[in-house]
């Protein structure tokens, strides 16, 4: 495949292999972009914001409409590529195609929404005779680093608010799953986005990426990936704005009123879709005593049924990791969670990038699987007390995504609601909740910023003041 390079589709003769994790068979390749590519990109970024702020918010309300009629139409495509370069279940990857068509059809509208508001100068003592306004400008051009996971609806969530508000957009989608990116490319040119407006180019993080983050003439870095290089990133980005949506080892509170038929199988799907690589997969759960026995058994039950295999096919829950080395890794870290004291009570069997739903219960807190992003196919079960206690144990992390309490207690929801440290807390249902108009993003170390078009674009813009003296 070529990539999208200053208006021109072009390849090069150092190639990435993309393969598919379930049987390592090649999908294709693309090119292995430079930091030369990553110059050329920027450059023609900066013709390409030009054409961008000719458009009126109608046309490009237009481009981005236009884009999600031809991505309906290529959507069963879509959604094999997706299933096939990560590994996410057949459904899943349906799934994504849906919500990216959410989003890029909510980031449309808001194209027509931007707007500023009228500035009451004469509030002031020195302000009489004075209007006004603030209007919201683009920025100009934004870099999109995009995570292996969701190459689809992640990536949309940048490009789509990025162009709806008048900026200029280079992806750098990640190595292992650049293909969609590209198909991505195809659809937005099709749909009359300017020709310098929106570029993809694969390549290393290493090299194009830092290219990229570190050039001045790029106004904001839009990052989805680890909180390893976004805390790179935001060490080398220099003068220029950034949104940062990182990890999580998401908590479930289980309270000793939570209605189980109501918490069962979404508590049990929260962990184990796209074999736990989702940023708010369920991580921890900390059940109430009272229920503990009860909740593990039901638990361990429904994991043992979830079919594992070929994500292409029909019925198959849980696919392969994205790489067979993110399974060995996985099963090192309940090996040595083991070592320290907790039980296996089910799953944890390895072939090849495959890895059956792995049940761990009391977990000490200072292992790996406990204290980082385990992000694979594995939960762990607690126990607690009293209610301090389980608000504790969630907020015991670095990070702090979203969480999830199931309780039928006002008192209990709204006091989690307040004290968990997290960008979202969901009541009565899994922290792997989300659509896509909601604002989302982390406290701590799980990010800065928020996503969700509405809001996106408010990062993707500036505020400039108008004023007018009628004196
Ligand atoms: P990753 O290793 O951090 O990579 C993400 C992207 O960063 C890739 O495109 C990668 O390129 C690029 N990159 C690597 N080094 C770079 C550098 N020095 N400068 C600039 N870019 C660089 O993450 P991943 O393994 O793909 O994704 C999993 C992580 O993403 C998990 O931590 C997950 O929680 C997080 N995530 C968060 C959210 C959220 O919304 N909060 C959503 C999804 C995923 P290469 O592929 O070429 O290395």
């Amino acid at each position: 495949m070529k990539m999208l390079l200053a208006g021109e589709w072009v390849d090069r003769d150092q190639v990435i292999e993309v393969k598919n994790p379930y049987d390592d068979s090649l999908l294709n390749t693309v090119p292995k972009g430079t930091r030369e590519d990553a110059l050329t990109a920027i450059e023609a970024a900066q013709e390409g914001f030009m054409e961008m702020k000719k458009l009126t918010a109608y046309e490009r309300f237009s481009i981005l409409s236009k884009a999600a009629q031809i991505m309906e139409k290529r959507r069963e495509e879509l959604s094999q590529t997706l299933s096939k370069e990560v590994g996410k279940t057949i459904n899943e990857a349906r799934g994504e195609v849906a919500r990216a068509l959410q989003t890029l059809t909510l980031s449309a509208e808001e194209a027509k929404k931007l707007t500023g508001k009228e500035v009451r100068f004469d509030g002031a003592p020195t302000g009489g005779g004075k209007v006004g306004l603030y209007l919201r400008v683009p920025l100009g051009t934004i870099v999109a680093i995009t995570p292996f996971n969701f190459p689809l609806n992640l990536a949309m969530h940048k490009i789509a608010p990025a162009l709806a508000a008048g900026n200029s957009v280079i992806l750098k989608p990640a190595s292992v799953t650049p293909i969609t990116g590209i198909l991505l490319g195809e659809i937005l040119m099709e749909a009359g986005v300017p020709s310098m407006a929106f570029q993809v180019v694969t390549g290393p993080g290493g090299e194009v990426g830092d290219t990229l983050v570190e050039d001045e003439r790029v106004k904001m870095v839009t990052f989805t990936g680890s909180r390893e290089v976004g805390k790179a990133i935001m060490k080398k980005k220099g003068y220029k704005r950034a949104t940062m949506e990182l990890g999580s080892n998401s908590a479930i509170i289980i309270c000793e009123d939570a209605q189980l038929d109501k918490a069962f199988p979404r508590v049990v799907l929260g962990a184990y879709a796209l074999a736990g690589q989702v940023c708010i997969s369920v991580q921890r759960i900390f059940v109430h005593e009272s229920l503990f026995d009860t909740f593990v058994e039901r638990y361990v039950e429904e994991a043992k049924g979830l079919k594992v295999g070929n994500q292409l096919m029909e019925d198959t829950k849980v696919g392969p990791m994205i790489e067979e080395k993110e399974t060995k890794r996985v099963k090192e870290w309940i090996d040595e969670a083991i070592n320290a004291g907790a039980q296996l009570l089910c799953g944890g069997e390895i072939q090849g990038a495959l890895m059956s739903p792995a049940v761990v219960t009391r977990c000490p807190r200072n292992v790996r699987l406990f204290a980082k992003e385990a992000f694979g196919p594995v939960v762990l079960i607690n126990t607690y007390s009293t209610f301090d206690e389980a608000i504790e144990l969630t907020n015991d992390s670095v990070y702090g995504l979203q969480a999830g309490i199931y309780t039928q207690n006002l008192y209990k929801a709204w006091h989690a609601a307040r004290e968990v440290e997290a960008g979202g807390i969901i009541i009565n249902d899994v922290p792997t909740f989300r659509v896509d108009l909601m604002p989302y993003g982390g406290m701590k170390e799980s990010g800065i910023g928020r996503e969700g078009p509405s809001y996106t674009i408010e990062e993707m813009t500036e505020i400039k003041l108008v004023c007018f003296d009628l004196n």
